[in-house]
């Protein structure tokens, strides 16, 4: 067991901090909080154990990442596209690379190893329709330590010849996958079927996908209603429905496990039927303004009681980092209400933290396991300097105002350590 010595802050409710300045985090041989609270109080009960203080540093759960494209890591920040001709142009071709084995071995390394050097402690990542890259990434989230859930991207109509599937062998290549890693290494890694999104999935893949969903407990991760060039051409495969999401509720693929990447532009039947679900929408700020594909009108599904997280979407959004993604949170939540006059549209650091870490957990029904600095779960936490936010923010102040300094001004350098399950995986080097 080892007793860290920092200032404690987490969002356990929505908008709510817990700051703990003088505290103390006791971690057992199994990675798991045994005890979170303040030094003077749990020092004396805790006589003997090894401390390790962290002074000046605070120490926060690790952050959520709910979607993220591996294999467009290196495709990032290409402007002047909206999402379609974006994909054809820059996503595709990179994606096709990924045929090359030993190539996705050299990308997972250094996009794992980077959203560690971030704080990024749970990532739900898209890999691309190649059985071999798939398995690569889970060994190298395997091996660096990270939390993640990850799936083989799905596509069998629709799709660039060099990523078009069979139907059956999608399935089946997904299947594989499933027995192999769901629930591995104690549950640290998941899996997430992945069709890419209804305009690229036959009525078949999506009922095959539902069904491995339902038999084996694995996520879903697709995306709804990001562009309206890609809601009209829905429409028009899917004219039977009713609209875009109805397109999954039809095909079982809505169930608390599903992860709904932007949600933009729903109606509010729509809204409903995810409600009815327990689906998450991932809201991803970054590249709904990167890619012009809209503003979220993230108060209002919220305020509905949808489940909602955050994501960066690399390469639709321009960063890995989930700080920024936060700060992007809020500064598009403020263009809601200065533009359209949306009632209490803006968002504040502290329920954006929020979504980053415990909604985003509560979305992956994970909420007693990660997401908080709570006795009970898991040690996934992040050590942070924030002297280094540029300019330093002080110490002293109210950790709101440090933490609006982490998410606004976030300097490389300032994450210091990343844990996952009490286990270091990152160390700032000096
Ligand atoms: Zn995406």
């Amino acid at each position: 067991m080892i007793l860290y010595r920092a200032h404690l802050l987490d969002a356990p409710e929505p908008g709510r901090l817990r700051s703990i300045p003088d505290g103390a985090l006791v971690v057992d041989e199994t990675g798991r909080i045994s005890e979170t609270g303040t030094f003077p109080v749990l020092a004396p009960q805790h006589t003997g154990l090894e401390v390790r203080d962290l002074r000046p540093h605070w120490i926060l759960p690790g952050l959520i990442d709910l979607h993220v494209h591996l294999p467009q890591y290196d495709s990032v920040a290409m402007d002047g596209l909206e999402l379609l001709p974006w994909l054809n142009t820059h996503i595709f071709p990179a994606e096709a690379r990924f045929a090359d084995a030993g190539l996705a071995k050299d990308a997972a390394r250094r996009f794992f190893g980077n959203l560690l050097s971030l704080g990024t402690t749970t990532a739900v990542v898209y890999s691309t329709i190649h059985q071999e890259a798939t398995d690569v990434a889970f060994r190298e989230a395997e091996s660096c330590g990270i939390r993640a859930a990850i799936g083989k991207v799905m596509m069998d109509q629709n799709a660039p010849e060099a990523l078009s599937e069979d139907t059956e062998a999608s399935l089946q290549q997904s299947n594989e996958l499933i027995q192999q890693w769901h629930g591995k290494s104690h549950g640290r890694l998941m899996y997430a079927l992945a069709p890419r999104f209804a305009p690229m999935c036959t009525p078949a893949l999506m009922r095959g996908v539902a069904a491995l969903s339902e038999k084996t407990g694995a996520y879903i991760q697709t995306h709804l209603a990001e562009n309206l060039d890609e809601i009209t051409w829905v429409r028009k495969l899917f004219p039977e429905c009713a609209n875009y999401t109805d397109v999954y509720r039809r095909h079982r693929m809505l169930n608390a496990n599903t992860l709904l990447g932007h949600g933009i532009h729903l109606d509010a039947s729509e809204r409903a039927m995810i409600r009815a679900a327990g689906a998450t929408i991932v809201h991803c700020p970054s590249s709904n303004a990167f890619l012009e594909s809209g503003v979220m009108p993230l108060r209002r599904w919220w305020n509905e009681g949808l489940s909602i997280g955050l994501g960066t979407d690399v390469a639709g959004g321009p960063t890995l980092s989930m700080w920024t993604e936060m700060a992007m949170c809020c500064t598009v939540s403020k263009l809601r209400f200065a533009l359209l006059n949306e009632a209490n549209a803006t968002m504040k650091p502290a329920e954006a933290f929020h979504l980053a870490t415990k909604a985003a957990a509560q979305g992956l029904g994970l909420k007693d396991r990660i997401g908080s600095l709570d006795k009970g779960l898991d040690a996934d936490f992040v050590v942070v300097d924030p002297r280094l936010t540029d300019p330093a923010a002080r110490i002293e102040d109210a950790a709101d105002r440090v933490l609006s300094r982490l998410i606004y001004r976030a300097d490389p350098r300032m994450v210091k350590a990343t844990f996952v399950r009490g286990k270091q995986c990152f160390a700032q080097e000096n």
